[in-house]
């Protein structure tokens, strides 16, 4: 557009008295140090200040809790002997009455004609609305991942989360015996797990019944494991469990205290009916005896059947 065309209302002045007005981002000049020149309205209307020209000479330490204020002046400073501006930067407020704002603030070195710095000037948006939503969509985030993880009838782990878990303990352990070599005792066991005749309490009880019987053997499975050790439920009857930082000998310690815990208490399921003595077959793994991964599953559940032809209620 040529210069002639321009609306002639456009002058500079009456720009900046628009942006000066009605711009809801706000805006500030200072001088070199850190003094208000000029800020527009709605940077004046965060302390109720409706003339901005109220503020001229004032600072940020009049209005703002102290350590915004030296985190402003502090980046004011560093803009202005570096020359490199400050671009997008999340800023939060916590203001007197407890209530938190976000901002996206940009702020810039002011160079007059000779080249010499003489101030600073910024703009920064209200972005709390937009942070509200984030953090509302990052705590939902991490429930669906929660979700992701766990079995929905017994609140254990899940077979997708088994698979994850595995292969990070592997890899954890491979760096680590890769650093300290031919420690016997730094190494994972796997135990995997089958309720004996399992079907029979469905048909004899019902489904539901055999849901309260998986539930209660995650309840058991849980209580006689360490905090560290993770119990997932593969699906139908079929359990696993990690165990880190425990050689062979421990698992088998662990294993035949799960099946005393499984089989030394017999359920009531109803009252018609004798109580029901629970039993589980095992098979037991040892990362330092496998050459993988796949491996160490393929020989937990080869051994887990081995057991269920021994005659059951055993760990192999
Ligand atoms: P075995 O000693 O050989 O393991 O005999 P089993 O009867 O336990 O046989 P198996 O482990 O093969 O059968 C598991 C049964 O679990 C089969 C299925 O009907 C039942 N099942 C699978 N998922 C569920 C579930 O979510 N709830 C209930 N109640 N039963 C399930
Ligand atoms: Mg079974």
């Amino acid at each position: 557009m040529s210069k002639g065309k321009i609306h002639p209302f456009f002058s500079d002045e009456k720009i900046l008295d628009i942006i000066r007005d009605y711009s809801n981002d706000t805006i500030y000049f200072k001088d070199h140090q850190s003094r208000f020149i000029w800020n527009n309205r709605s940077h004046a209307a965060q302390f109720g200040i409706s003339d901005p020209r109220e503020m001229a000479g004032k600072t940020d330490a009049d209005y703002y809790p102290k350590d915004f204020a030296t985190r402003a002046r502090k980046e004011e400073m560093e803009i202005m002997e570096t020359r490199i501006p400050l671009i997008s930067n999340i800023e939060r407020l916590e203001k007197p009455d407890g209530s938190v704002v976000w901002y996206s603030a940009s702020k810039y070195p002011i160079i007059d004609e000779k080249d010499n710095v003489i101030g600073t000037w910024g703009i920064s948006r209200n972005i709390t609305a937009l942070k509200i939503v984030e953090e509302e969509l990052s705590r939902t985030n991490e429930k669906l991942k929660r979700l992701s993880q766990v079995d929905d009838l017994t609140g254990l782990f899940n077979r997708r989360y088994f698979y994850e878990m595995i292969e990070k303990t592997a890899s954890q352990y491979d760096r680590r015996n890769r650093r300290k070599k031919d420690d016997p005792d730094d190494t994972f066991s796997l135990i995997s797990l089958d309720i004996d005749f399992f079907k029979k309490i469905n048909d004899d009880h019902g489904h539901n019944k055999g849901d309260d019987v998986l539930r209660l053997v995650a309840g058991i499975l849980t209580s006689q494991c360490r905090k560290s050790d993770m119990v997932f439920r593969i699906g139908g009857d079929e359990f696993m469990m990690l165990l880190p930082d425990t050689p062979l000998k421990g698992a088998k310690v662990q294993a035949e205290r799960v099946r005393t815990a499984l089989s030394g208490a017999p359920i009531v399921l109803d009252e018609r009916s004798a109580p029901v003595r629970l039993t589980a077959s095992m098979g037991i793994s040892c990362y330092r005896d496998c050459s993988d991964v796949a491996d160490l599953i393929h020989k937990a559940d080869e051994r887990l059947y081995t057991s269920k032809n021994l005659g059951r209620d055993r760990a192999t």
